[in-house]
């Protein structure tokens, strides 16, 4: 049995597994069908991948900070998957080992300016969007199939869905990633959020929560 590991910030830098900052943070849009349909999107054939800065990456606890320059910022519960070792061209069959746990992650996303870019890395790479963990808990202590994720924002939820309803399961989506990227210890992969994505205000607090994982809560305050 491994043991879980709190996620570490040293001087605001996230260090995922001792000693180790992540290269790269991978996430996955519209993974679960409700979602999808939620924001008016087909659901994709293959997984649609794109990146979130590390500079975004905070705590729980910490303040996520709402930008002057958006009217429209959205929280995304999502599973977080910490990769283990250097992960380059394996099939789904034996992504697992590649795992070194899992986490929770809030990708936080200024819906406004997701929808003018016509790009995303301006509406989710903003300083403080995406709050990870408390905790990395160790693979073979966790029951996929048991796993749901749980939003909530002022204690009222927003988003309860069971894992399993992921469109492209956690192998997939490694075999996926690491057919053109190298995967290295310590990167997070963001695995898509459920159905239930709504607004966020300042003053607000958002918690995701992974029940046997943790519970990551951050408050919402104005630049
Ligand atoms: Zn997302």
């Amino acid at each position: 049995m491994g043991e879980r590991i709190q996620f570490v910030f040293e001087n605001a830098e996230p260090r995922v597994l001792p000693g180790c900052r992540p290269s790269k943070i991978v996430c996955v849009g519209r993974n679960y069908v409700d979602h999808a349909k939620e924001l008016g999107n087909p659901v994709p054939a293959e997984p649609l991948i794109f990146l979130k800065p590390v500079s975004s990456m905070i705590p729980t606890g910490a303040p996520i900070i709402y930008p002057a320059i958006s009217e429209f910022v959205s929280f995304e519960g999502e599973l977080g998957v910490v990769i283990g070792k250097r992960t380059r061209n394996v099939r789904a069959e034996e992504a697992e080992a590649f795992i070194f746990g899992y986490t929770c992650v809030n990708d936080v996303t200024a819906r406004d300016l997701q929808k003018k870019d016509g790009q995303w890395s301006r509406a989710k790479g903003f300083d403080t969007f995406c709050p990870v963990g408390p905790w990395i808990v160790p693979r073979d202590e966790v029951d996929m199939s048991a796993l749901r994720i749980r939003t909530f924002v002022n204690g009222v939820k927003k988003q309860d869905a069971p894992v399993g309803e992921m469109i492209f399961p956690v192998a997939l989506l490694i075999a996926h990633i690491s057919r053109f990227m190298t995967l290295e210890p310590g990167d997070l992969i963001a695995t898509g959020t459920p159905p239930g994505v709504g607004p966020l205000v300042p003053g607000d607090v958002v918690r995701v929560e992974i029940e046997g994982i943790g519970a990551l809560e951050n408050p919402v305050v104005r630049e």
